[in-house]
């Protein structure tokens, strides 16, 4: 069985805290190993390792650091295939799906090639006489990110590259239900040749992120993760007077107009709703077809297709869906189908107590469709993140916009059409942070930021792309004046062009 440690200053520890916690292979149920769950001692370990590093990484050449990039580029190319197997073994998600999620990060680290260009500031000559002004972006310090299991490698280098491109040094804290991606990431850092320290990693639960939240040391804190604790770290990271950025869960409508071309809906709903078993933050979980022919014709064309989905092991090259991450998960999302019976919901395809052969221990649960779903009920509130798909009939287009409008979680949505003046009607109206045209996942690609409204956010930057760059620096504007012979006395009104 393996024991993930943490690694501080590029050495695996086993630290002080002695407190474990189990890692399952979710296609079997079987517990595959341990993972060492840190609290306050390492996370001093981690920041002093850190902040010794901050003081020669921020002072690297930005073209010097970007190298680093650009040979982890190649290196994660290189070894896409180990870091995808790596996912797949405690997450469960098919070996496609997980190489899917390393090109999404790759995409990260390339962005993070071109720092140099993004922290070049910006010079004014002339802005008095003989004066001029040059504005610059410089490193905070120590950073944090705390990493949700769904993505456990693209999250952390959602965060990493342009952490540390921009100048900082990192602690990133996974989540310790699959934990072991974390440490291939930081293997990969390492080969590229970081400097030790400038990429910790420790291992942990509440205590640790606890820890991290409070320590003086620890400047800006990324969060990816579930609403209630994206709330409570951006208020306790605040609170301890650091930056927070904060994301949270979501509820992903999709509208289908009438005009639509039912099969390619049909077809993106599928992907969107069952594709790594629905655990996707912009996983869509909720169609909203316009009209009763649309909804009548879509449920036909969805219904048959839910029901033949190929369900395995991440090896399974058939397999389009693996199982969800625990047998929590599994309940949570079974118990959650049964209130939407009771409150009204017409289950369509049943996924509850789905079994698979020579894996009756998994963590399994069947694509699952649900019709004539409300906006009263538990499923239509709550965030299921699994593989249930509900259809919410709406009369017209005004009613669907106003029902997205008054969920509290603003991700990310989608609106399926051939009339352009709808689409950009709804482009522009839509409380919500990314919008899919005829695009069902609409995850921004890298030189673009990812980041949603409402409850799905907690801060004012989102994640990677331009936004990175704000968030993991701040602002210093120098004015300069060069002495030119004239003297001009003292001044005491406030400096002006005049
Ligand atoms: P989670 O909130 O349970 O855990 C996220 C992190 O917080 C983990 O590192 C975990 O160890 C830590 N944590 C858990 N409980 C804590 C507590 N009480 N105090 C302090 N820290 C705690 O989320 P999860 O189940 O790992 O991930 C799924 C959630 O993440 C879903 O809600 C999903 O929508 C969301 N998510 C959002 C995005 C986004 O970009 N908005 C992306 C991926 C996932």
């Amino acid at each position: 069985m393996t024991l993930v440690k943490h690694i501080i200053d590029n050495e695996l520890t086993a630290g002080t805290s002695g407190n474990r916690a189990p890692i399952f292979n979710p296609a079997t149920g079987e517990q595959s190993g341990e993972v060492l769950l840190g609290g306050a001692s390492e996370i001093d370990m981690a920041v002093a390792s850190a902040k010794k590093a901050f003081v020669t990484w921020s002072a690297t050449p930005p073209a010097k650091r970007a190298r680093v990039m650009f040979r982890l580029r190649d290196i994660l190319e290189r070894r896409a295939d180990d870091v995808a197997r790596a996912i797949s073994l405690e997450h469960g998600k098919t070996h496609d799906d997980a190489l899917g999620e390393v090109t999404r990060a790759l995409e990260v680290v390339e962005y993070a090639c071109g720092i140099p260009e993004k922290l070049k500031g910006e010079f004014s000559r002339d802005v008095g006489p003989g004066i001029d002004t040059c504005s610059e972006r410089q490193a905070l310090g120590v950073v944090a990110g705390i990493t949700p299991f769904n993505f456990p490698a693209m999250v952390p280098l959602w965060m990493i590259p342009m952490a540390i491109a921009t100048g900082n040094t990192f602690i990133l804290k996974p989540s310790e239900r699959d934990p072991s991606s974390a440490n291939l990431v930081h293997e990969l850092f390492k080969e590229a040749g970081l400097p030790a320290g400038v990429l910790n990693v420790v291992h942990g639960g509440k205590d640790a992120v606890d820890a991290l939240l409070d320590h003086k040391d620890v400047q800006a804190i990324s969060f990816v993760g579930s609403t209630p604790i994206a709330e409570y770290v951006y208020n306790r990271g605040c609170a301890a007077g650091k930056r927070v950025q904060a994301l949270g869960g979501a509820k992903n409508h999709m509208i289908i107009m009438p005009d639509a071309d039912i099969d390619q809906a049909a077809d993106a709903l599928m992907g969107a709703g069952f594709g790594s078993a629905g655990e996707r933050c912009m996983a869509i979980s909720v169609a909203v077809p316009i009209g009763e022919e649309t909804a009548n014709k879509l449920i036909e064309k969805l219904a048959p297709q839910v029901q033949a989905m190929a369900i395995g092991p991440h090896d399974d090259p058939d397999a389009v869906m693996g199982p969800v991450i625990t047998a929590e998960a599994k309940a949570r999302i079974e118990g959650l189908i049964s209130q939407g019976e009771k409150e009204g919901a017409k289950v369509i395809v049943d996924g509850r107590g789905h079994k698979l052969q020579g894996y009756e221990g998994g963590f399994w649960v069947g694509g699952t469709l649900l019709d004539h779903v409300t906006p009263e009920m538990t499923v239509y509130k709550e965030e299921i993140f699994g593989p249930v798909l509900s259809v919410l009939r709406a009369k017209s287009y005004d009613e669907a916009l106003d029902l997205i409008n008054s969920h509290q979680y603003g991700n990310g949505t989608a609106i399926f059409t051939r009339d352009g003046d709808a689409a950009r009607e709804f482009a522009a109206k839509v409380q919500v942070g990314m919008v899919g045209i005829n695009v069902p996942i609409p995850v921004p690609v890298a030189y673009h930021s990812f980041g949603g409204w409402k409850r799905s956010i907690f801060g004012a930057h989102g994640i990677y792309g331009p936004e990175a760059v704000n968030f993991y620096t701040k602002l210093k504007t120098v004015t300069s004046r060069w002495p030119t012979g004239i003297r001009e006395g003292a001044e005491f009104t406030f400096p002006s062009l005049g």
